[in-house]
């Protein structure tokens, strides 16, 4: 073993002291800067998404690109819940580096990175909305400006409660378009999706407001309850 790497070996094991690592699935301790364990990676890995789903809306058509399947309490859930509800903001810096790398991976070009809003009660209630965060993680990977480019501006009901027609009714005209996209390409990320419907519309209202194209990356797939 070189200097080097003893040195290196001594750096990394100072900053797990000082910034303890943990599993953000299975909070197992883990060696600095390190997000998931490698028994979680795997179980992440065979609920791997392979096929994006497609939606017609609007006369156009929307692509939902989505990483990880999410059922009950798999590993992608638990990182989506503790996000959520327990504030791990860890959960957040996985999250946004799935999202960058599956970005990537389309080899498309993007201006600004944007997310789903919550309606200003929901983010008051939660204090905060997960996807601002994922957002600003997303843009520091990919290194593209992050713009909170859309409002919500009525109160829906929750989604996944809803059938496919009603999941429609419940988010026509719920987003607005809040900045100038016109000419910009937008990568727009979710942390759940279902049926595609709440990214579909936001891409619609930014379609709009002028973007030249709106991809859409949610971190992680649900079936609807009915
Ligand atoms: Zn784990």
């Amino acid at each position: 073993m070189t200097v080097n790497s003893l040195l290196e070996r001594a750096k990394l094991l100072f900053l797990h002291l000082l910034f303890p690592s943990f599993c953000c699935s299975c909070k197992t301790p883990l060696p600095y800067n390190q997000l998931v364990c490698e028994k979680c990676s795997e179980a992440l890995s065979k609920g791997r998404i392979k096929k994006s789903r497609v939606r017609t809306l609007y006369g156009r058509r929307f692509i939902i690109h989505s990483v990880y399947s999410y059922e009950d309490d798999n590993e992608a859930a638990t990182i989506v819940k503790r996000l959520k509800f327990a504030h791990s903001f860890n959960c957040a810096n996985y999250i946004g580096k799935v999202i960058a790398d599956k970005a990537r991976s389309l080899r498309k070009e993007y201006d600004i990175v944007t997310f789903v809003p919550m309606s200003p009660f929901a983010e008051y209630d939660r204090t905060f909305n997960q996807c601002e965060y994922i957002a600003s993680r997303v843009s520091k990977q990919l290194g593209i400006k992050e713009q909170n480019c859309l409002r919500k501006v009525r109160f829906t009901k929750k989604q996944h409660q809803l059938s496919s027609v009603d999941r429609r009714r419940n988010l026509k005209d719920a987003f607005r378009c809040r900045k100038n996209v016109a000419g910009k390409r937008i990568l727009l990320i979710d942390d759940v999706t279902t049926t595609g419907t709440t990214l579909s519309e936001c891409a619609n209202e930014l379609y709009k407001g002028g973007a030249v194209s709106v991809t859409s990356v949610a971190f992680s797939l649900t079936k609807p309850k009915r």
